[in-house]
C-alpha cells in the first residue's frame, strides 16, 4: 500500500485493504480497428483470429443493469473501453442510457480517435462527459508501426480536433512509452498538445496480457520520461486531484498547462485502486492482471434477481485483495509477461485498460 487513503469517502463497499469501489471500466467490445504491438499484435489477432460471438456480448440492456447495480454499490465514474468502444454500432444509445443512471457523477470514454471524427457531436449528446484519445507519437512511420495499421496520426488528430469542436474540454491523450520505439517522440508529442492545451498522459509500457513480448527493458520510467519532457519544458508536480487519480501529475512552468505519468511499472499505485472492470461477455474483474473474473452475464442470463447479483459483487470486492504491480516491483525473478500471481493474465483488449 502506498498513499494516503484518509482522503477517501465513505463507500458503500470496500475490499480487504479497505478501498472503495469507485470507478466501472466497461468493455463494450473486444474487436479492434488497429493492431497495436503492446496490446493486439497482428501475427495473433490477423484474419482468422476469433473475436467474441454476438451471442457472448452484453446487450446495452444487460450493461445498462449491471451498471446499475455497481453504482447502488458505490461506484459513482463509468469509463466506457474495449477493444475499440467506436466499433460498437450504436454506442451513443449505450452512453445515453448510462449518463441517466442516477448517481453517475462522470462518463468517460477511451478511444484511438480512429472514428471519432464522425462521431464526436453524437457522443456529446449522447452525455458523454470526457473523452481520452490514446496516441502514441506524431511520427507518421512510427504510428503506422505501433497501430499495426497502415494510419498515420492524421485520422486521430482530426478526431480530436472534432472531439473540440463538439465541446470536449480538455482532452486527454495517453500516449505509451516503448523504449527504442517511441521514446524520441515525446517532446513533440508534449509540445503539440500543450501548444493546444490537451493533458498528455504519458504511460509505462505495461506487462498486461501474454502476448505482446513484454520485457523490463523496454519500459522508459515515469523519472526518466519527466527528466526529458523537463529539459525541454520545465515541469513542476502537483497534488492529485482526488483519491484513487492514476496519473501523477505536473504542470508547465510557464503557466501553459500539464502533463501526466503514468507509472504503474516503476511506482505502482495499488494502494488506492478503486477500479472494476467488467468485459465484453460480463466477466466482472477486479484488477488488471487478473486472470478469469466472475461470470456475471450467466447470472444475468439464468434469471438471478437484482439482490443475487449484489450479493455476488459485494462478496467478491470484499475478498479483494489484488495488488499485482506492487508485487511484480518485489517479485523481481517473476518471468517477464508470465503469468501473474492468479495463473495466466486477462489480456488487455478483453478489458480496456
Ligand atoms: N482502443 C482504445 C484505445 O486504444 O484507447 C481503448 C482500449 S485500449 C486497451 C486502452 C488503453 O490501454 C490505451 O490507451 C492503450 O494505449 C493502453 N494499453 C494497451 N496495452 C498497453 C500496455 N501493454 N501497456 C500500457 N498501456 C497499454
Ligand atoms: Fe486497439 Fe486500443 Fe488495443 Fe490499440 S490499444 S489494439 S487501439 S484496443
Ligand atoms: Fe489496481 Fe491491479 Fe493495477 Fe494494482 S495492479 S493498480 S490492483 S489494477
Amino acid at each position: 500500500m502506498t498513499r494516503d487513503q484518509s482522503r477517501t469517502t465513505p463507500a458503500t463497499i470496500t475490499d480487504k485493504f479497505g478501498r472503495p469501489m469507485r470507478d466501472l471500466r466497461i468493455s463494450v467490445t473486444d474487436r479492434c480497428n488497429f493492431r497495436c504491438t503492446y496490446c493486439m499484435p497482428a501475427e495473433i489477432f490477423g484474419e482468422r483470429y476469433e473475436f467474441l460471438p454476438r451471442p457472448e456480448i452484453l446487450s446495452f440492456e444487460e450493461i445498462e443493469r449491471l451498471a446499475r447495480i455497481f453504482v447502488g454499490l458505490g461506484v459513482n465514474k463509468l469509463r466506457i473501453t474495449g477493444g475499440e468502444p467506436l466499433v460498437r454500432a450504436q454506442l451513443p444509445a449505450l452512453i445515453e442510457r448510462l449518463s441517466a443512471i442516477e448517481g453517475v457523477e462522470d462518463i468517460a470514454l477511451t478511444t484511438n480517435g480512429f472514428l471519432l471524427a464522425k462521431m464526436a457531436a453524437d457522443l456529446k449528446a449522447s452525455g458523454l462527459r470526457r473523452v481520452t484519445v490514446s496516441l502514441d507519437t506524431l511520427d507518421e512511420e512510427i504510428a503506422k508501426e505501433m497501430s499495426g495499421r497502415p494510419y498515420g496520426p492524421e485520422p486521430t488528430l482530426e478526431g480530436i480536433e472534432a472531439a473540440v469542436a463538439a465541446g470536449f474540454s480538455p482532452i486527454k491523450i495517453d500516449t505509451v512509452v516503448q523504449r527504442g520505439v517511441n521514446d524520441h517522440t515525446l517532446v513533440e508529442t508534449a509540445r503539440y498538445f500543450k501548444e493546444r492545451g490537451h493533458i498528455v498522459r504519458f504511460i509505462e509500457y505495461m506487462d498486461v496480457g501474454n502476448r505482446n513480448g513484454w520485457k523490463l527493458d523496454q519500459v522508459v520510467t515515469a523519472k526518466e520520461i519527466i527528466e526529458k519532457i523537463s529539459a525541454e519544458f520545465p515541469l513542476e508536480p502537483v497534488e492529485p486531484n482526488y483519491y484513487g487519480e492514476v496519473a501523477t501529475r505536473y504542470r508547465y512552468a510557464d503557466g501553459s498547462g500539464e502533463i501526466g505519468v503514468i507509472a504503474s511499472v516503476s511506482m505502482p499505485f495499488c494502494g488506492d485502486c478503486t477500479r472494476a472492470r467488467l468485459t465484453t461477455d460480463g466477466r466482472f474483474v477486479t484488477c488488471l492482471f487478473a486472470s478469469g473474473g466472475k461470470d456475471l452475464k450467466a447470472l444475468l442470463r439464468g434469471g438471478a434477481s437484482d439482490e443475487e447479483i449484489i450479493a455476488a459483487v459485494t462478496g467478491i470486492w470484499a475478498a479483494r485483495d489484488d495488488r499485482y504491480s506492487e508485487l511484480r516491483e518485489s517479485n523481481t525473478d517473476w518471468p517477464e509477461n508470465g503469468d501473474g500471481p492468479a495463473g495466466r493474465k486477462i489480456e488487455m483488449y478483453q478489458i480496456g485498460g
